[in-house]
């Protein structure tokens, strides 16, 4: 069987990145394959304040140093959705909506995508006023009134950004408590256009002429807001794994200390793995120990 490739990476975020760093540097043949644009989540963030080496970086920012890496070191890099993955001993079959490739070894970098509410009409008034992703599409609401939907970590800083450029920001906490850094929650407490309620539902998006106007709470409470932006979690992407059996545990791949799947030469890292923190530095660092591992077990 005639190989197209050593290694085929699905997802080029920050973790399939680093890996194909990695590898082209160890003179692996390697592919990087993306069915959006490089840096995956990280375009969808206004600032990050807690990655080593950077006092602060907007999202896009480090996205587009990583991609002038990545060019730099002449990494293979296409366009392309994976639908598939086939598992055969001494090769894989890495199927996009365009191409077959074949490879001797992948890894799964395909990371996470915003959970949805699942509330009537959400799917309809998405870039209507619903949106997840402020840094996206928060200048569309510029000194309008919006909400926030969310307790954690992206919730909070997707907040501040949009303070910047709105009338007023109405956090919808689910919880009666942030769960995030203590420095962020300080900002959000001292920014004077943001209003934030408590132990609240989202129950209902009403819109007028298919946009959204206003938002229920708690089934009873009516707010009229212009734009609400979701950030009540996220989900790993694997749905074009369905036909390969490969270990998952609550849908994340599970993986050994070396990055390896269940299967023989399946490598997996970033946010689609199971593991207990989900942040840029431990993405990098599973895209480093996949890379070097995938390296090691090669023909
Ligand atoms: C709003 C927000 C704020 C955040 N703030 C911080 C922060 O301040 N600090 C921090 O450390 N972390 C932060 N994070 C978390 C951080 O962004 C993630 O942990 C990290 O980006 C995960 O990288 P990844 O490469 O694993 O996955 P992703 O960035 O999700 O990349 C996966 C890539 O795979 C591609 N892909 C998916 N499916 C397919 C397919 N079938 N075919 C081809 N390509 C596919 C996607 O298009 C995407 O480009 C934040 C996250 C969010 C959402």
């Amino acid at each position: 069987m005639k190989l197209n490739f050593d290694c085929v990476i699905i997802g080029a975020g920050i973790a399939g990145i680093t890996a194909a760093i990695y590898l082209k540097r160890s003179n692996v043949n390697v592919l990087l394959l993306d069915k959006g644009a490089p840096g995956g989540q990280l375009n969808g963030i206004s600032k990050i304040d807690n990655y080593p080496g950077f006092s602060s970086i907007s999202g896009p920012d480090l996205a587009s140093s990583l991609f002038e890496q990545m060019n730099n070191l002449n990494i293979e890099y296409r366009y392309g959705n994976v639908i598939d993955v086939e598992n055969n001993e001494d090769y894989k079959v890495v199927t996009t909506e365009i191409e077959r490739i074949y490879t001797q070894a992948v890894i799964i970098a395909t990371g996470r995508q915003p959970k949805k509410l699942g509330i009537k009409k959400e799917d309809e008034l998405v870039s209507r006023g619903i949106s997840y992703c402020a840094l996206c599409d928060g200048m569309f609401f510029k000194d309008k009134i919006v909400a926030t939907i969310g307790s954690e970590h992206g919730a909070l800083t997707e907040a501040l950004y949009l303070a910047d450029i709105c009338k007023e920001v109405i956090m919808i906490n689910p919880k009666d408590v942030f769960a995030g850094e203590e420095d962020l929650i300080n900002k959000i407490n001292n920014k004077p256009n943001i209003r934030i309620i408590y132990n609240s539902q989202v129950t209902q998006f009403n819109s007028k002429n298919d946009v959204l106007d206003s938002i229920v709470i708690n089934d009873k409470d009516k707010i009229e807001v212009s734009g609400v932006f979701i950030y009540t979690g996220l989900e790993p992407t694997n749905d074009f794994l369905k036909k390969l059996p490969i270990k998952l545990e609550k849908q994340y791949i599970v993986v050994d200390d070396k990055m390896k799947t269940s299967i023989d030469n399946i490598y997996a890292c970033g946010d689609i793995v199971k593991k207990s923190v989900y942040q840029l530095t431990t993405a990098v660092s599973d895209g480093a120990i996949a890379a070097v591992n995938v390296k090691k077990n090669l023909k």
